[in-house]
C-alpha cells in the first residue's frame, strides 16, 4: 500500500512541477522577454545592411585616384506600406506616380516581406528633405552607401567602374543581394573581393511611426561592416594625364612599363573617357552614350585592339635567328629594292645593297628580314616547313605572343600568332612554304598584337631576355605579399649576348635612322618605328622603345591608328612619354605642342560629327560585341556574337576580295623611311600620298601576274583577321583551329 502511496505523490510531483514550469515560462514572455512585447507594442524589427566603404586606390607616388562619397537609397518593404501619401513621397524624390507604381509592383515581385531599392543614389538636398517626412512613410526607410570618386578623371579604361549586381551573380554568389553593387570592370572588377570589405547588418527596432527605436537587444545580433582594402597602383598618374593629353583627338593604344618589375606605368585608351560618367544615376544614360560613340571610347584599345606589328616585329625575329644559329651580326644579305619570289616582290623603301644587322634595324630593310624569318622556317635541321614554322612560333609565344600572360587586369587579350593548323586550313594540308607566309618575317600578315604586348617585348629587350608579368596593383593593405606574384622571372630562352647585337641598331634607328626626328638629348633610348597595314584606310604608327640604353627605367609600346608612318605620330608621342617620365620636364616643346594639337581620326570620321551612316552602323554593332567583352559575359554567348560577327566582316570582305591580292604582298607599309623630323606636316602628307600610289602601282603589276584565282581568295581570307580592328574575329579563327585540333 505504501509503495502505491509513495507513487501517487511522485506523479503528483512531476504534474506539480511541469505546471510550475508553464507558469515561470508565461510569466517570464510575458514579463522579460523584448521578442513578444516588440510585436505585442506593435513594432517591427528592420534589417539594415551596413555596407563597408570600398577601398581606394592610390598611384604609385601616393596621390588618391578613386575614393568614395556618400550616397542614399530609398528603400520599400511592400507589405509594410499603410495609409501611403503618394503624392507627397513622389514629389520629394521627383518620380512620376506611374514609375512608382512600377517600382513598388517589382519589388512586390521580388519579395514583399524584404526591403528593395525604390530610388537610388538620392542628392543630398533630397535626402534632408526626405529625412524630415520619412516617420509619414511607413514601409520606407533611407539606406546610406558611398559612390566612387575619380578626382583626377585619368585611366577610365583601367579603373573600370562599379554597378549593380546582375540576378546572375545573385544566384551564384550568396555574399551578394538584389541591389548590392559589384566591380564590373577594370581595376574594380579585378580587386573585387579585396575592395569591397565586408558587409555588417544591424538589426533595428522600428515602431508604428516608422521611427528607429534603436538596436534590437542592444546590437546584440548585429555584425559590423569591415572596409574594404586601399590598393596601391602602379600607375604613375602624372605620366598617364600626359599621355591621355598627347593622345587627345586620336585613336589608338599605349602601355609603358618598368621593365625591372612588369608594374604599368601608363596606360593608354584613346580617345578615353572620364570615369566620373559611369557613376551614379547618370550611368545608364552615359554608358549607352559612350557605346553609340562611333570611335569606340568603351574599347580598351591598350589591352584588347590587335594590331600587326609591322617593323617593330623585326627586332623579335632578328633574335630568334641569332638563337639558332642562322644568323650572325656580320652576315649581310643583299637587297635589291625588294625582295624577289616567284609570284610576287615583297617591296623595300630603299636599295640597301649588301646590308647586314645593325643597319638593317636602322634601316628597317623589308629585304634583309624576309631573308631572316625564311631562313629560322628553312632551318635545315628540321627538315620541314612545318616543324620550322613551329619552332619559330614557339619562339615567339615565349614572347608573351599569342597567348594571355595573366596580367591582373580582366580584359587582356591574347593576341594572335597563327597556328600550323590555320595555315593548313587556309592553304590546303601541306601546301605553303616559308615564302608563303614571309609577309610574318617583317610584322605583317596574320599577326596581332596589343599595345600591352608591344611594351612587353621592349621589357623584354631591356632585361635581355626575360619579362615579369606586366600588373597595374603593387600593394593590397599594408602587406607587400602581393608585389611577390610578380617576382617569378618570365624567360624567352633567349641569351644576353644576342640582345647586345640588336641594340646597336636600335640606338641607331633614334640617332640616325627611322626616327631620327624624335631623339632626346641626354636620354639614349633604342627604339623601333613601325608602320602597320590598315585596309580601311590610312595605315597605322607604331613605335615600341626603351630607355635608357644602361639600367633600363621604362619600356613602351604604341599605336595611333590611321596615324601613317611610325616616326610621324607614334615615336614622338612615345620619345615624350619617355622623356615625361625620366627628366620629368619636357626639352622639346614644339614636339609636344605638335602632338598636343595634332587630329588624328579615321578617314570617314570628321570632328564634332558623325561617321558616314553606313560606317557608324557597322562600326556600332563592332562596339556591341567588345562592350560585351569587357563585361566578361559567358565564353559561348561570346562565340555566337562573334560568329555574327565573322559572317558580317566576311560580307564586307569578300567585296574587298576583288583587291588584287598583291596589295598585301606589296608590304610597302612595312618599312620605315629614314626620317627627319617633318617640320610641317603637309609634307608628311605627300610622303603617305606617295606611298599610296605606289601601292597601287604594285597593285597593277602584281596582279596581272598573280592569275590563280585560289590564291587570291586564300590571301583575301588571309586578309580578313587584320582588318583594322577585330580581335573577335582573330579569337574566332582561333577556336576554328582549336576545334580541328581537337
Ligand atoms: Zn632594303
Amino acid at each position: 500500500m505504501s509503495v502505491f502511496n509513495d507513487r501517487k505523490y511522485v506523479v503528483m510531483a512531476i504534474f506539480v512541477t511541469i505546471c510550475l514550469v508553464f507558469i515561470g515560462r508565461l510569466f517570464y514572455i510575458q514579463v522579460f522577454n523584448d521578442d513578444y512585447k516588440l510585436s505585442a507594442n506593435n513594432n517591427v524589427l528592420r534589417y539594415v545592411t551596413d555596407y563597408p566603404a570600398r577601398g581606394l586606390v592610390y598611384d604609385r607616388n601616393g596621390k588618391l585616384l578613386v575614393y568614395n562619397e556618400a550616397a542614399y537609397d530609398l528603400m520599400v518593404t511592400p507589405k509594410q506600406i499603410k495609409n501611403l501619401d503618394t503624392m507627397s513621397l513622389c514629389n520629394i524624390i521627383g518620380m512620376t506616380k506611374e514609375d512608382f507604381i512600377k517600382k513598388v509592383k517589382a519589388a512586390r515581385q521580388y519579395s514583399p516581406y524584404k526591403a528593395s531599392v525604390l530610388a537610388a543614389q538620392l542628392s543630398n538636398s533630397t535626402y534632408a528633405t526626405l529625412q524630415e517626412k520619412l516617420y509619414t512613410f511607413r514601409g520606407f526607410y533611407v539606406q546610406s552607401r558611398t559612390l566612387r570618386k575619380y578626382p583626377t578623371k585619368i585611366a577610365g579604361h583601367t579603373f573600370g567602374y562599379v554597378g549593380e549586381v546582375s540576378d546572375k551573380v545573385v544566384e551564384k554568389d550568396s555574399y551578394y543581394k538584389s541591389g548590392d553593387y559589384i566591380g564590373i570592370s577594370g581595376i574594380e572588377k579585378a580587386y573585387e573581393k579585396e575592395l569591397r570589405g565586408k558587409k555588417g547588418l544591424k538589426i533595428l527596432m522600428v515602431d508604428v511611426f516608422n521611427r528607429t527605436k534603436g538596436h534590437f537587444k542592444e546590437g546584440k545580433y548585429d555584425t559590423i561592416a569591415v572596409t574594404g582594402a586601399n590598393l596601391i597602383s602602379t600607375i604613375d598618374a602624372e605620366l598617364q594625364a600626359y599621355g591621355e593629353k598627347l593622345f587627345q583627338n586620336k585613336t589608338g593604344g599605349l602601355v609603358a612599363i618598368d621593365p625591372k618589375t612588369g608594374e604599368i606605368l601608363a596606360c593608354i585608351s584613346a580617345p578615353g573617357y572620364d570615369p566620373n560618367l559611369l557613376v551614379g544615376r547618370e550611368r545608364t544614360k552615359n554608358y549607352y552614350k559612350l557605346l553609340k560613340d562611333p570611335l569606340q571610347p568603351l574599347f580598351n584599345r591598350a589591352l584588347m585592339a590587335y594590331y600587326p606589328p609591322g617593323s617593330t616585329f623585326k627586332l623579335v625575329n632578328d633574335l630568334i635567328a641569332l638563337k639558332e644559329g642562322v644568323l650572325s651580326s656580320e652576315k649581310t644579305y643583299p637587297c635589291p629594292g625588294g625582295y624577289h619570289m616567284a609570284g610576287h616582290t615583297v617591296k623595300c623603301d630603299g636599295r640597301h645593297g649588301n646590308i647586314s644587322l645593325r643597319p638593317a634595324i636602322q634601316h628597317s630593310c623589308n629585304t634583309y628580314h624576309c631573308y631572316v624569318f625564311r631562313s629560322i622556317v628553312d632551318n635545315p635541321k628540321f627538315g620541314s616547313t612545318k616543324l620550322g614554322y613551329t619552332n619559330w612560333r614557339e619562339h615567339v609565344l615565349r614572347f608573351g605572343v599569342g597567348k594571355k600572360m595573366y596580367t591582373d587586369l580582366p580584359q587582356e587579350l591574347k593576341g594572335n600568332v597563327p597556328s600550323m593548323d590555320y595555315y593548313d586550313k587556309i592553304f590546303g594540308k601541306d601546301r605553303w612554304r616559308s615564302s608563303t607566309i614571309v609577309s610574318l618575317g617583317i610584322g605583317q600578315g596574320e599577326l596581332g598584337i596589343t599595345p600591352l604586348q608591344m611594351a612587353n617585348i621592349m621589357a623584354i629587350v631591356a632585361n635581355k631576355g626575360y619579362f615579369h608579368t606586366p600588373h597595374i596593383i603593387k600593394k593590397i593593405g599594408n602587406s607587400n605579399e602581393h608585389s611577390k606574384m610578380f617576382e617569378k622571372k618570365n624567360y624567352t630562352g633567349i641569351e644576353k649576348e644576342y640582345f647586345d647585337m640588336v641594340y646597336d641598331g636600335m640606338q641607331d634607328v633614334l640617332e640616325r635612322g627611322t626616327a631620327a626626328g624624335s631623339r632626346v638629348k641626354g636620354i639614349n633610348i633604342l627604339g623601333k618605328t613601325g608602320t602597320a597595314q590598315n585596309p580601311h584606310g590610312k595605315d597605322h604608327s607604331l613605335f615600341v622603345a626603351f630607355a635608357p640604353r644602361e639600367n633600363p627605367k621604362i619600356a613602351i609600346g604604341l599605336m595611333v591608328e590611321n596615324g601613317g608612318w611610325g616616326a610621324s605620330w607614334a615615336a614622338p608621342i612615345g620619345t615624350l612619354m619617355i622623356e615625361k617620365y625620366l627628366n620629368d620636364t619636357i626639352a622639346r616643346k614644339e614636339l609636344e605642342k605638335r602632338m598636343f594639337d595634332g587630329v588624328v581620326y579615321p578617314p570617314h570620321y570628321k570632328v564634332g560629327t558623325e561617321f558616314e551612316e553606313k560606317t557608324a552602323k557597322k562600326d556600332s554593332s563592332k562596339t556591341v560585341s567588345k562592350n560585351k567583352k569587357e563585361d566578361n559575359k559567358k565564353e559561348d554567348s561570346k562565340k555566337k556574337k562573334d560568329k555574327k560577327e565573322v559572317s558580317e566582316k566576311k560580307k564586307s570582305s569578300d567585296t574587298e576580295t576583288k583587291k588584287p591580292a598583291a596589295e598585301k604582298k606589296s608590304e610597302k607599309g612595312a618599312s620605315e623611311k629614314p626620317e627627319t623630323i617633318e617640320k610641317n606636316s603637309p609634307k608628311k602628307g605627300d610622303k603617305d600620298k606617295k606611298k599610296k600610289v605606289e601601292n597601287k602601282s604594285d597593285k597593277k603589276s602584281d596582279s596581272s601576274k598573280e592569275k590563280t584565282t585560289k590564291k587570291e581568295t586564300v590571301q583575301s581570307k588571309k586578309n580578313t583577321p587584320q582588318k583594322e580592328i577585330a580581335p573577335a574575329q582573330i579569337k574566332k579563327d582561333a577556336t576554328q583551329i582549336d576545334s580541328t585540333k581537337k
